[in-house]
């Protein structure tokens, strides 16, 4: 029976654009991951969805005076044009504006009420006077106390990524059209979420876990050792999900406790839609199925403490297998900024230039373990040195000698035996790379290698030669190349979408590459092949000057 395997991708703020460091931190290697569990026969299910709610999109919205639902349905439509230019597959995308994720929301909520895991309580909220209004935390600013950085935001702090509450900040103060107003702090009934209940079994839970990257692992473990304490899940707000309890109907639920729902509300929509609404069970309820969680590390505490915690207290759901959560991606150096424009924009980039380059680089610089940095001067280097010299020239070079030599048809020669068996574990440590607890850098190098490899046999055989002194030598060289080839197709597949598409029709296939399997199938001896074109495009030197230039002006 083949494996069911729940992907499971950070859901983006309807509030803005997606740039680079989205993609390099979450949907990328989802995407790999998922492609490469598709093609190797497992059953996928990736998804996510537009987080609807959440001060990030009240603020755009007060910005720009129009209704928050118009700000979220602006962006959402732009990153499912996004993904689709992009090649990133979810299986849906949705939003937590959804009928379903709200059922689905009041479900779980009213289940953790009646086990006891939810609460009354006072607390003391961020108030202004000067506005008569409560502020939801991320209005409020101030002084981290963990840290000192003194522009800490009260959900969270930028620098040192701890989670915070507004009346934790020191000195906090409503920033309202460009002026400083002051925060008064008043206590308030509110539902809290009993998550000091869950620390025993988290803790157990989490010590399980020797596959984890260390960073996630260990920094789950660090927010752990520090004491869960239970957190506060409605807010004085208007824009959210309303609270199935009486006399709350001035309050909503708090954004981070109901997008962590949409992995299952979306899975749901998603059986619905395929016309079996029990499908999503296969993913969630059997213990033998997987789940694997991706996003960038200010993430990493609502997926590994808060989302477990909520699926322990409801029960009968499956808590993450792993959550491969990246660092961040910063740009010529310098950290990513959305505020200050140091960013590259997805679309601006897809509308210039192809996808696959671009997935390729960020994938080999992939910030899995440490941060890294994206350069325009690297990206035109890997491209014109890795795709366009190693892998295009490759491919360029066997089908034009086959297309020349052999009248257009593959030759049946004899495969090199130490090229198939590279080529075989090729295959294998790809799929072990990519497997279980991700290393895409890594599994990216075993197929470039593989790349590698050949050129150099095909430098030592020299079949431009061959096919002047004895044409079965060259058939036997060219047969071997394209078993290699063919190879590479499917290893590169995850990483480059379009380009193994484009490649599995130059070698005469006509359906979709995701029907090959995780297989090496050269095409059969005398198969038609079509006019090989060129997979890549080498790219002028001068467009990366270009490109930092743009970067740089446009930057505030
Ligand atoms: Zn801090």
């Amino acid at each position: 029976m083949s494996a069911y395997i729940l992907v499971g991708v950070a859901w983006p703020y309807a509030n803005g654009p997606l740039h680079l460091g989205h993609i390099a931190g979450s949907y990328l290697p989802a995407d790999i991951f998922a492609r490469y569990h598709r093609l190797f026969g497992s059953n996928v299910l990736m998804v996510s969805g537009s987080d609807a709610h959440g001060t990030p999109i009240t603020l755009k919205a007060e910005s720009e005076k129009v209704e928050p639902r118009e700000i979220v349905d602006r962006y959402h439509s732009s990153f499912l044009r996004s993904w689709d230019r992009f090649g990133i597959s979810f299986d849906l995308f949705t939003s937590t504006m959804t009928q379903n994720h709200k059922d689905t929301v009041h479900d779980i909520f009213t289940m953790l009420l009646q086990k006891n895991y939810i609460y009354k309580d006072k607390m003391l909220v961020a108030y202004s006077v000067d506005f008569d209004r409560y502020l939801p935390d991320r209005y409020v600013s101030g002084t981290c106390p963990h840290c000192n950085f003194d522009q800490a935001r009260g959900d969270q702090c930028d620098n040192c990524g701890q989670t915070l509450d507004p009346v934790d900040l020191i000195n906090p103060f409503y920033t309202r059209e460009y002026k400083n107003y002051p925060v008064e702090i008043k206590e308030a009934e509110h539902l809290f979420l009993r998550l000091s209940a869950f620390q025993d079994e988290l803790n157990a839970w989490i010590n399980d876990k020797t596959t984890w990257r260390s960073n996630v692992k260990n920094f789950t473990i660090g927010y752990l050792n520090e004491g869960l304490r239970d957190r506060a899940i409605t807010r004085n707000l208007e824009w959210g999900i309303s609270v199935p309890v009486e006399d709350y109907e001035d309050r909503r639920i708090y954004v981070w406790f109901e997008a962590v729902i949409g992995y299952l509300s979306a899975s749901k929509e998603w059986a619905q839609l395929t016309g079996d609404k029990d499908a999503w069970r296969d993913y969630w309820e059997n213990p033998e199925s997987r789940s694997y969680y991706f996003m960038g590390k200010d993430n990493i505490p609502f997926h590994t403490v808060i989302w477990p915690s909520m699926l322990l207290g409801y029960g009968g759901l499956n808590l993450p297998t792993n959550v491969p959560a990246n660092e961040y991606l910063g740009v010529e150096g310098s950290k990513l900024s959305t505020s200050r424009n140091w960013a590259v924009w997805l679309d601006d980039y897809l509308n210039t230039f192809d996808p696959d380059p671009l997935r390729y680089y960020l994938a080999a610089t992939m910030p899995e373990t440490s941060d890294s940095n994206f350069s325009w001067s690297e990206y035109v280097r890997r491209n014109n040195d890795e795709l366009v010299a190693t892998f295009g020239n490759l491919v360029h070079r066997v089908l034009t000698l086959v297309h020349n030599n052999f009248k257009g048809c593959t030759p049946s020669g004899t495969v090199d035996r130490l090229l198939a068996e590279k080529a075989n574990s090729t295959l294998v440590q790809v799929s072990d790379s990519l497997n279980s607890s991700p290393r895409f850098k890594e599994a990216l190098g075993h197929a470039m290698n593989l790349a590698h490899e050949t050129n150099r046999f095909l430098d030592y055989r020299a079949p431009w030669k061959q096919v002047r002194e004895n044409i079965e030598d060259a058939a036997d060289t060219l047969a071997s190349a394209l078993y290699s080839i063919s190879c590479l197709k499917v290893v590169l597949y995850p990483f480059l979408p379009f380009t193994s598409q484009k490649l599995h029709e130059m070698l005469g296939f006509s359906n979709s590459i995701e029907s090959n399997g995780w297989e090496i199938n050269p095409p059969l001896p005398s198969s038609p092949l079509p006019h090989p074109a060129p997979l890549f495009q080498k790219l002028d030197d001068e467009i990366a000057g270009e490109m930092v230039a743009k970067l740089g002006s446009n930057a505030k």
